[in-house]
């Protein structure tokens, strides 16, 4: 490796450590672990075909170059994406910030209590202005969040509305969600009914009904009566809103929706070319065990203090797997954080002062143009005004909008939509008017200096809202400076200390990959925008698309999902078009391993497939001859095996070539879920082990940071027979020929962030890519040596190697010691360490992965904690500590216990708080002790209340 390249800062250890590791490992060089790791016969020679690598230095020139492609034009496009101002409190603290942004799930509470302090925040946040019960902490986009409000209000449907399976949705919905819509409802047998809402008769047909809240023309309609009649046929009521409107209108929850979800882009996001934005969703309590997603809960800790924790989670994932409704896994959270963080800057008064600004420009611009002579079509409307014009006289708008660096929305025939945002001010406004003023040949009009609003009386807002002290005391950048520092003390991120996440891939995310998200050419820019305007963006989208295709030997590339999950459900539903074209429609099977992540089932239910599980042999590898029995059983009906490779037991199993030729011979595709990519970069790909489609977490491998729980990128790579069924968009062309509809609301998913990725492949190339993948063996071969005299490796592959992870067995613990795994997992974060994967994918223990950007020192005290934590176990084996109070059974300790003027635990306070000597060089101090999750999911209470309201039932 070159000295001061970037494969060289990316990649932890140093040369002079190697020689020890592999002497450990027992092996002469990393290219016999890597011989002994990845089997011969689907081994890759290179990646041809990648550029060569760049430095940082150059690398941000040439994307510089790139990011001058892509035209600053002032958006009034709309649909769903607003100017935004950041506030730089916000910008330099969190958005670029790494204790923010390097954070995982919160998983681990006792040391996520900043974050999901901020997520509760933004759950009360969209409670208030929506006017409903509950919030969950974010979904991936509006138009997803409005599936997800189809999907959830259609399994909790009544007994007497079993048999309904239609679903109305309101003309004037965007656009993008009726795609996504028609996508999720189609395998699920739920038919949409198009339609007026003031036309609609109700039925008992009918279990839900969708309506947009201003609709799509920016029309404030009165849903009032809509709603009671939807009341009386027993059909749940969806509403999308404006979350920057509910400041000024009557909140969907006071006039009767069932579920209120929406964009918070609003809230000083960057439009970043479709995303990352967090969505919101919201419903009424008696929803609350089916809502997606995550949410934030209240609950106590050890001492009876408050505390947070994900709420309800028995719902996860890994628990519901086909049972469940939703595959929400990643969803947006550092977003989220983002958009509470403005709404507490601002508070509610300044968000009046915003709201009504944008409201009143738009009735200023409004006026003025009518001045001209121009007819508005919109009567009671918060931030869209309608022009219409001729034909003719569109064209002469767009060719004098566009020489003044201006894009309205000219999706509708003789209309020209104008939307504001946050970021439209005066200057702008007479820009705008200018333009009318050329088209219809006369002088511009001043505009109005103070208009009144023209919402109609009985919907403007009269409920308070976002009453909570915490929207009412950071109003100064100081405090606002400090509340955030004083969240993000108690957070432990990736700039405190590794993060060994087996399948979470919690690699570097550096800093050269990161500053561009805050440039301007690629911040600003509309996802609709014209595409003589996005030539940057579309540059890197195709380079990307091709490296990715290299990277996993596939054909072509959907860079639409926004998650893995959504990756997963976007190539089922490629392999479900590629079956029907082919008239093979009624193959409906999915095989599934049964160590598979919870979102492969989940993803297949939500595609109309019915899940099959293929049992795992002992050594935790696929049983063939199971596999052999459920593909013959089900030949005619087998429509894709899901696999995960290396398995999630951190095996590269040698049989996999012939699991998939199995597969392909009774007719079934193979979908490989990529969440195990970093062992495989550069040495071996998909389609080498014989699959036909697999997703990539471009969070995970491709070194975009986790966020505290998103964002994230799913894309999908396919081989060439399903190239023409990728995904595409209802307003800008993307997909194949014969493509299914969208999977996200975005053409490109979360565009800004396509720039991490792509920056982390250009700047590593081929052999640093390659050499990311080894070093990422290397260190989990390393820690699997170091510790296996301590802890029983539950799997290795034939050579008794590891691939990027590897599973540490706890289980003999609870025997021998009454030590649980969660037991480690909270002493380990006295030692000032994150605890690896806890009973994924096998209850009772551990998944570590040290990904290749740790040093072989961070490695080695973390392998020390892991030693020191094995002898405080075997004391307790031995009888020199006490079965119930010691170290493990009380972490974590929090500085308040140890420094309290009682102290009657049996051990002493330094071996409770330093355990080793390197934790004094490091203290991490988690803020709350044992958090009880069973006395929050009984208590269940997800907004910012005084904790004196609770009452045990
Ligand atoms: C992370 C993960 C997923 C889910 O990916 P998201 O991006 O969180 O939706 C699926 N499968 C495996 C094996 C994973 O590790």
């Amino acid at each position: 490796m070159d000295i001061q390249s970037f494969a060289w800062r990316h990649i932890g250890v140093r040369s002079e450590d190697i020689h020890q590791m592999l002497s450990e490992i027992g092996v002469s060089s990393l290219d016999e672990l890597i011989d002994k790791t990845v089997p011969a016969k689907i081994r890759v020679k290179d990646l041809t075909g990648l550029d060569l690598p760049k430095t940082e230095r150059k690398f941000l020139t040439s994307l510089k170059n790139i990011a001058s492609k892509n035209k600053l034009f002032r958006n009034y496009i709309g649909l769903g994406y607003y100017g935004t101002v950041l506030p730089g409190v916000i910008q330099r603290n969190i958005f670029e910030n790494p204790g923010w942004y390097t954070a995982y799930t919160p998983y681990q509470a006792e040391i996520a209590q900043g974050r999901m302090e901020m997520l509760l925040n933004f759950q009360t946040m969209v409670c208030d202005l929506t006017g409903m019960e509950i919030a969950n902490a974010s979904l991936l986009d509006e138009a997803t969040a409005v599936a997800e409000a189809m999907a959830m209000l259609y399994s909790a449907r009544s007994k007497e509305k079993q048999e309904s399976k239609k679903l109305f949705v309101s003309d004037t919905v965007f656009p993008q969600t009726k795609a996504l819509l028609e996508t999720r409802t189609a395998p699920l047998g739920i038919e949409i009914v198009y339609g007026k809402f003031e036309s609609f008769t109700g039925g008992d047909q009918y279990y839900a009904a969708f309506v947009q809240y201003p609709d799509s023309n920016g029309e404030i309609k009165d849903y009032r009566s809509f709603v009671n009649l939807c009341k009386a046929y027993g059909i749940k009521v969806i509403v999308a809103a404006d979350i920057m409107s509910l400041v000024l209108l009557t909140p969907p929850g006071e006039w009767g929706a069932d579920v209120v979800v929406g964009s918070t882009q609003r809230f000083g996001i960057p439009l970043g070319f479709g995303g990352p934005h967090a969505a919101y969703f919201a419903t009424k309590e008696e929803f609350k065990r089916f809502i997606p997603g995550r949410i934030i809960g209240r609950t106590i800790d050890k001492d009876g203090k408050p505390a947070l924790r994900m709420a309800l989670q028995t719902r996860e994932q890994h628990i519901k797997r086909e049972k469940a409704t939703s595959n929400i896994c990643t969803a947006q959270v550092l977003l989220a954080v983002m958009a509470a963080a403005y709404v507490i800057y601002h508070g509610p008064d300044g968000l009046r002062v915003i709201a009504r600004r944008i409201h009143h420009n738009a009735i200023r611009l409004s006026q003025a143009l009518e001045k001209l002579g121009f007819r508005q079509l919109n009567k009671s409307y918060f931030d869209t005004i309608r022009i219409a014009v001729s034909e003719a006289d569109v064209l002469k708008v767009k060719k004098l909008a566009e020489d003044n660096q201006l894009n309205f929305n000219y999706f509708t025939p003789g209309v020209v939509a104008i939307s504001l945002g946050e970021a439209t001010f005066d200057d702008s406004l007479e820009d705008i008017v200018k333009v009318f003023a050329g088209v219809a040949d006369k002088q511009p009009i001043a505009l109005e200096p103070e208009v009144s609003s023209c919402i109609q009386d009985e919907l403007r807002r009269t409920s308070s809202f976002l009453t909570h002290p915490v929207f009412n005391s950071y109003h100064s950048e100081t405090e606002m400076m400090r509340y955030l520092k004083r969240l993000e003390r108690k957070d432990l991120a990736l700039n405190h200390s590794m993060i060994a996440l087996g399948s979470c891939t919690m690699k570097l995310n550096a800093a050269t990959e990161m500053i561009p998200l805050s440039w301007p050419e690629f911040s600003d820019i509309h996802p609709f925008a014209p595409e003589e305007q996005v030539q940057g963006y579309l540059q890197i989208i195709r380079e990307l698309e091709k490296d990715l295709a290299i990277i996993t030997g596939f054909d072509s590339v959907s860079l639409q999902p926004n998650s893995g999950a959504q990756g997963e459900y976007a190539g089922l539903m490629v392999i479900r078009a590629y079956h029907q074209s082919r008239g093979e429609g009624h193959r409906n099977i999915v095989l599934i391993p049964s160590s598979a992540h919870g979102t492969n089932p989940a993803s297949a239910v939500m595609a109309g497939m019915k899940v099959v599980v293929v049992k795992c042999d002992e050594k935790g590898n696929i049983d063939v001859n199971d596999l052999k029995a459920q593909t013959e059983k089900y030949s005619h009906q087998l429509a894709a095996l899901m696999i995960t490779y290396p398995s999630t037991h951190g095996v590269f199993e040698s049989s996999v070539k012939t699991i998939t030729d199995i597969v392909h011979a009774h007719g079934g595709q193979v979908y490989m879920d990529g969440a195990n990519m970093n062992a495989q970069v550069g040495l071996t790909n998909p389609a080498a082990i014989g699959a036909d489609v697999c997703h990539l977490n471009l969070h995970k491998t491709f070194a975009i940071p986790h966020g505290g729980g998103g964002p994230g990128m799913g894309p999908i790579c396919v081989a060439k027979h399903l190239s023409p069924f990728l995904p595409g968009h209802p307003i800008v062309k993307t997909g194949g020929k014969q493509a299914i509809s969208s999977i996200s609301a975005a053409p490109y998913g979360s565009g800004l962030i396509l720039i991490i990725s792509y920056a982390y492949i250009k700047m590593l190339g081929a052999q640093g890519l390659t050499d990311a993948t080894k070093y990422a063996i290397l260190n989990a071969n390393y820690i699997k040596t170091r510790l296996e005299k301590y802890y029983p490796v539950l799997y290795t592959g034939e050579n008794g190697t590891v691939a990027h992870e590897l599973i540490l067995d706890c289980r003999a613990f609870k025997r021998d010691a009454n030590v649980e795994v969660v037991d480690i997992a909270k002493r380990l974060m006295d030692y000032g360490f994150h605890a690896p994967t806890v009973s994924f994918p096998v209850a009772g223990t551990l998944m570590i992965e040290p990904t290749e950007s740790e040093s072989k020192a961070e490695i080695d005290r973390f392998c020390e904690a892991m030693i020191s934590i094995r002898h405080e176990i075997e004391e307790i084996i031995n009888g020199d500590a006490d079965k119930s109070e010691n170290v493990l059974k009380n972490a974590p300790h929090t500085l308040e216990l140890l420094t309290s003027d009682e102290w009657k635990l049996p051990y002493s306070r330094q071996k409770a708080a330093y355990p080793a000597p390197f934790v004094f060089d490091n203290k991490f101090w988690p803020s709350v002790r044992r958090v009880d999750d069973a006395y929050g999911d009984r208590n269940l209470v997800c907004t910012c209340e005084p904790i004196t309201s609770y009452v045990e039932n």
